[in-house]
């Protein structure tokens, strides 16, 4: 058993009641490698955000969950060599699907874990959640629950259509699960991919596809229903039209790729939102990036040479989600 406090890492807890209090979100960024994990760090610390590092079933597959959980102890000690006194960083397993997965990632050093079983029928989700939120607030270790279904794909996850959640069904799920935060689905979705063309309307200005707007009045009656009580958005992406352009003019092919515009991201964040899931940005960035590099320098074969402009092209991404979406900023 590895405790999260040794790793010097932060449960989500008291983050979570600030960022309701004050307004803002905190943002929850996904990695599975090295030069994603630096730019997250650069960021939080040069705009002072508190920040939630992200590791899906997918990423520990990828990368090694022993390997990942270190690289999460170095980012609290690379944040302090870069200027932060104090960092307030969580290791966040996203979409845990069972008891087991839960538990080895709290056994190994985890500081909070979301138990995803959205998928389940309710009293199954309320039976699976409480019990990883027994287990795990025996080690300080916080717990999201989700309720409602969010449509698109996300490593393994994936689901054809979304369902919103029930404002009805949460009062009773927070009560009987204990869960600390509660991820819900009022409109976003998983992936570069968030809605087909014919659920968009065209941008006559230019030409592009408009998302429908989120669901702005469940996420109102949700608060009326747990005032204060902090709320999770997945699938925030916002999938910039220039990372697009920039892959699909170096020989790349995203058609029709659609994400949450950014100023109804913001109006949540304002809300008892409190944390932003951002994965899919962070791959269109680096990717942009890499076929930009390699095409201008066909030559190059130093993956330091494209990694290190994807490294900062990230960075930039990630800086303006904190200081210009989520407002998560001077908040160290
Ligand atoms: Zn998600």
């Amino acid at each position: 058993m590895i405790s999260y406090k040794t790793l010097g890492l932060v449960n989500t807890r008291e983050m979570f009641a600030k960022a309701v209090k004050g307004g803002y979100a905190i943002p929850a960024f996904n990695f599975n490698n090295m030069e994603q994990l630096q730019a997250i760090v650069m960021a939080a610390v040069e705009t002072k955000s508190p920040v939630i590092l992200q590791v899906s079933k997918g990423a520990r597959d990828y990368a090694n969950q022993t390997l990942l959980r270190y690289m999460a102890e170095g980012a609290v000690g690379y944040a302090k060599e870069l200027g932060c006194e104090k960092p307030e960083i969580v290791l966040h397993l996203d979409h845990g699907d069972s008891f087991e997965t839960c538990k080895s990632c709290i056994d190994m050093g985890f500081s909070s874990v979301m138990i995803d079983g959205s998928h389940l029928p309710y009293e199954e989700n309320v039976a699976l959640t409480k019990k990883v939120v027994e287990y795990a607030h025996q080690f300080d270790v916080t717990v999201e629950g989700e309720l409602g279904v969010l449509a698109g794909v996300e490593d393994e996850v994936s689901a054809a259509e979304s369902h919103y959640t029930k404002p009805e069904e949460v009062v009773d799920f927070v009560t009987k699960t204990g869960c600390d935060s509660l991820a819900i689905s009022i409109g976003t979705s998983h992936g570069a991919y968030k809605f087909t063309p014919e659920q968009c309307t065209v941008d006559p200005e230019t030409g592009r596809l408009l998302p429908p707007p989120l669901a702005f009045d469940v996420l109102a009656a949700i608060e009326e229903q747990l005032p204060g009580f902090p709320i999770v958005l997945h699938g925030s992406s916002s999938v910039p039209q220039d990372d697009v352009d920039t892959i699909n003019k170096y020989g790349g092919k995203l058609v029709a790729a659609v994400g949450i515009p950014e100023e109804q991201l913001r109006k949540a964040s304002k809300s008892a939102v409190c944390k932003i899931n951002i994965d899919s940005d962070s791959r269109l960035a680096m990717t942009a990036a890499v076929r930009k590099t390699l095409a201008e320098k066909p030559g190059e074969f130093d993956p330091r040479k494209y990694l290190g402009p994807a490294r900062e092209s990230m960075k930039q991404l990630y800086m303006h989600k904190i200081v210009n979406v989520l407002g998560s900023n001077d908040k160290l």
